[in-house]
């Protein structure tokens, strides 16, 4: 079965990692356009460094572990008649410490960095500053955050749309349902008769969803999971 999963900052907030829109339009006390446009980037490299130095460095804190929804749905992943498209909205590697594999990052990924020219990333785990040059161009190039900014175009698109296209189910976990990609993506799954679901702290779906579970997304996946494996019979 063909399940396509999106995954937004509240999956990733019940670990503890803050997001922007709890933190009262601050950010780690930057503003989003200083630190998180391209436009900033241009204007002040090393402010923009240094935000998401701080955001990685923050990944290696003991204290941030995965969480139960995190596990349960790389297990179901696990199931052989499952085929899972894992898509997520976070930055951070929390799935792929859950057990997941090949996430797809629509939004990119504080552990990796992207040479400004080719595009071209490699995997990065420590700080990044204006003295990282890349390996890939004749001529060295600066590396930036392989983050999609505000103004930038998210990334795997065409990857995602072919993969509701083809999905039984889609479900939307921790991310604002009437919010885009959400949004966008359930209308696309509504389109070709995928059976919908949304888990998520508060009702914001608009009635787009065919099934809904408001809560923790810790208490709520496994549920969700235990529901479609007796409904499907899947094992
Ligand atoms: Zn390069």
């Amino acid at each position: 079965m063909n399940i396509v999963v999106l995954t937004g900052a509240g999956i990733s907030a019940e670990s503890g990692i803050r997001t922007f829109r709890d933190s009262g339009g601050l950010w780690e006390n930057e503003r989003i356009e200083d630190v998180a446009t391209p436009e900033a980037f241009s204007a002040n490299p090393n402010r923009v460094y240094d935000f998401y130095n701080t955001r990685r460095q923050q990944l290696f804190d003991p204290q941030l572990q995965p969480n139960k929804a995190h596990v349960a749905l790389a297990e179901f992943a696990r199931l052989s008649s499952v085929n899972m498209t894992l898509v997520t909205q976070n930055v951070d590697n929390l799935h792929e410490r859950g057990g997941s594999d090949n996430v797809v990052h629509m939004h990119g990924e504080l552990l990796s960095a992207k040479c400004v020219k080719s595009h071209e990333t490699v995997r990065w785990n420590g700080d990044l500053t204006a003295l990282n040059t890349c390996q890939c161009c004749q001529l060295a190039q600066p590396m930036r955050p392989d983050i999609v900014w505000f103004g930038e175009m998210p990334l795997y698109m065409e990857r995602i749309y072919q993969a509701i296209e083809t999905a039984s189910l889609f479900c939307a976990i921790g991310t604002s349902g009437s919010v885009y990609p959400a949004a966008g993506f359930v209308d696309i799954a509504r389109q070709c008769d995928v059976e919908t679901t949304l888990i998520n702290l508060d009702e914001t779906d608009n009635g787009h969803f065919d099934n809904r579970y408001l809560g923790k997304a810790s208490e709520c996946v496994p549920r969700w999971i235990e529901s479609v494996k007796a409904k499907y019979e899947l094992d």
